[in-house]
């Protein structure tokens, strides 16, 4: 099994998920230069380590990973003792950018050797879709359908995909998002269309995705390491739903990065921090909280973490503390941290730092980096003051929106998948 396999088909035939056999370690030559190197650099290393040239020749992967990784990740002091990783400063403001934009150039350098064209079906609740359409937009040879439930995304939301047009199709499905979900993935199991067309998903358990989330690790590091502050001092606190960002956390750590704790900030829905407690996983349906973006019953990397921790709960417990936080704590956290501090923060941001807060009361010499996974403008604001949405984003607030109406039906979505 190569890469291009598994970023082309995904999911396993079998039911699993795709993990490297190996993790490659960065070699001491990285970690002197480590210190000085630019984003794109620092990202292109860790990069060739994954990915050999017999897969793609090292220059190629050169410049796919520059024209993927376009935008920093920069550390922002917020506290004493906390500061922001941003990973909004993509084209839409969240950090599913960084995974979306580099799985797109993947696929589209795997597509390029093949004649057919490549169709991606994504189902989406908001975040990923849009990711995932910018990802994606003017990549040759491949299109991409994103299904939504109708009148259930944000605005901003449903502007990002819809007023792209170009190669990306919105649908807005008659549904809920599970219905979309169940759709793509009756479209997935159907032989007869398969046949006909070759599909692919592009949702978040695509391995592509993890591999440039370990990019922004190191970045983080090295800029922490700048600022004087030791990395093994430094605790990531990572706001969790399905656990990929997480994930490609340790995967990092087993690359060889130096940090301390890792810390899941979830929200109501607490499935990882119960079984850290109590060794027992339990998925259960989702609950709907301000941070909805993490509202996941059954975190689907949780099977990628189980074994990169060889099935023990103590292994995981050793790395990984979790907590999970009501939406009143979140509200109120965004609100003292905004009257403290000035900094604003997007509610999943906010569950990081309430987490962040309650470790530091068992932990008071730890100094905490927490993930701001998406910007404050993109949702409803906690604190009452509005938030700008970046210039650069201006013009999806006036441009059409462009959607196709569908009902909740199979037959519907293959009919106008066939014509
Ligand atoms: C997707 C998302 C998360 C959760 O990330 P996972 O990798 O699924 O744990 C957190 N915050 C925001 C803004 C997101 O879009």
């Amino acid at each position: 099994m190569g890469l291009r396999e598994a970023v082309l088909q995904g999911l396993p035939p079998d039911g699993g998920l795709y993990l490297p056999e190996r993790i490659p370690v960065l070699p001491d030559s990285f970690w002197q230069k480590f210190p000085d190197l630019a984003f794109a650099d620092l990202a292109y290393e860790m990069a060739a380590a994954w990915i050999s040239p017999e897969e793609m020749p090292a220059d190629t992967l050169r410049a796919l990973v520059a024209d993927a990784i376009n935008f920093d990740a920069p550390v922002v002091p917020v506290e004493e003792n906390t500061a922001a990783v941003e990973l909004f400063h993509g084209n839409t403001l969240a950090f599913k950018d960084f995974g979306a934009r580099f799985m797109a150039r993947l696929m589209r350098y795997f597509v390029a050797q093949s004649e057919r064209p490549l169709r991606i079906l994504v189902a989406t609740s908001g975040d990923t879709g849009s990711a995932v359409a910018h990802g994606f937009l003017d990549v040759a040879g491949i299109s991409v359908t994103v299904l939504y439930p109708a009148g259930k995304v944000s605005d901003v939301q449903e502007r990002q995909f819809t007023t792209l047009g170009r190669n990306i199709t919105a649908l807005a499905i008659d549904g809920t998002f599970d219905d979309c979900q169940r759709l793509v993935k009756q479209a997935f199991l159907d032989e007869t269309l398969t046949r006909q067309m070759w599909l692919s998903s592009a949702n978040s358990i695509n391995i592509a995705r993890l591999l440039p989330q370990m990019f922004y690790y190191a970045r983080a590091i090295q800029q922490q390491m700048q600022r004087g502050i030791s990395p093994e001092k430094t605790a990531f606190v990572v706001p969790s739903g399905n656990f990929g960002n997480l994930t490609a956390g340790i995967l990092a750590r087993r690359m060889g990065l130096p940090f301390g704790q890792m810390i899941a900030a979830t929200n109501a829905n607490d499935i990882v921090p119960k079984y850290l407690l109590s060794g027992d996983f339990s998925p259960k349906p989702s609950v709907a909280t301000l941070s909805n973006a993490m509202d996941v019953g059954n975190p689907s990397n949780f099977a990628r973490l189980f074994a990169l921790f060889g099935e023990s709960v103590a292994e995981m417990r050793a790395e990984i503390s979790a907590y999970s936080l009501s939406d009143d704590e979140t509200r109120r956290t965004a609100a003292e941290l905004f009257a403290q501090t000035g900094y604003a923060t997007c509610p999943h941001t906010a569950v990081g730092f309430a987490a962040a807060h309650a470790d530091a009361q068992l932990h008071p010499d730890r100094q905490y980096l927490v993930l701001a996974t998406a910007h404050p403008a993109k949702f409803d604001s906690l604190t009452g003051e509005p938030h700008a949405l970046p210039q650069r984003l201006a013009h999806v607030l006036t441009a059409e929106k462009l959607s196709i109406p569908m009902q909740n039906d199979y037959a519907a979505l293959k009919q106008w998948l066939q014509t």
